[in-house]
């Protein structure tokens, strides 16, 4: 069993909605416990004119190897009707590795941890309510990561 945090994002179709369903989803998953959701979070669009997001952060202890949580995270999206029109666009649902225990991934297809891990208030402010000790596999605290990243562009709901 390993704690996986999962980054849960959408900003169509009902994303608060969007999100409770993934959720219910995600306590479904085989050979997998769903422990901890944050709150959710409004958040800024990247991208100038698009929809507010809503996030949030999830754990999860998993038995399942990492591509095949990734499979599984994918189908949820797929399931709930996510369209990949162009990177980084609104969409109805986007499911994130986070973090997965200790370990550092570096695959074509999955990077661990997540790119977004580091710089942004969306992953960061809810991550810290589920794991506030957070320590990553190169050292670094969660609480040195808040410390950089103002919490700006974004709205606990
Ligand atoms: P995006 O459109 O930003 O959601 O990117 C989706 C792609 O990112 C997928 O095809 C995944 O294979 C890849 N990916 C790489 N690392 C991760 C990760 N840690 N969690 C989820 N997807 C990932």
């Amino acid at each position: 069993m390993e704690r996986v945090y999962i980054g849960l994002g959408s900003n169509l179709a009902d994303p608060a909605e969007q999100l409770r369903n993934a959720l219910k989803a995600l306590g479904q998953l085989a050979h997998s416990r769903l422990v901890g959701v944050s709150s959710f979070y409004a958040s800024d669009s990247l991208l100038p004119g698009q929809p507010r997001f809503t996030n949030a952060v999830a754990a999860l202890d998993s038995e399942l190897e990492p591509l095949a949580l990734l499979d599984a995270l994918q189908a949820i999206e797929l399931d709930q009707g996510r369209e990949r029109h162009e990177r980084w666009g609104p969409r109805t649902l986007d499911l994130d590795i986070l973090l997965f225990g200790e370990r550092l991934i570096d695959e074509p297809r999955l990077k661990v941890p997540h790119y977004h891990l580091h710089a942004r208030p969306f992953v960061l402010y809810p991550l810290a309510e589920l794991a506030p000790e957070l320590l990553l596999a190169d050292g670094r605290s969660l609480d040195q990561l808040l410390a950089d990243c103002p919490f700006v562009g974004l709205e606990r709901l």
